[in-house]
């Protein structure tokens, strides 16, 4: 399957989701493409690491309160 272009969710930014990702995705099991560009995943990746305590994914609750 082709590269898919996808606009990040945090910036705007159009990145690329691209084959051998979408493999790694399907491969993880994950049924969703990725919201945000290899950018901002790495930027929450570091804030998660600060934010000791919280798993990330409990839902929308917790998504409003982040923006
Ligand atoms: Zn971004």
């Amino acid at each position: 399957m082709p590269d898919k272009i996808l606009v990040c969710k945090d910036c705007r930014t159009e990145f690329i989701f691209s084959e051998g990702e979408q493999a790694f995705y399907r491969e993880k099991g994950f049924e969703n493409e990725p919201q945000r560009c290899p950018e901002c995943r790495r930027a929450r990746k570091n804030q998660r690491r600060n934010n000791t305590g919280s798993t990330g994914r409990t839902g929308g609750r917790m998504q409003n309160n982040r923006w």
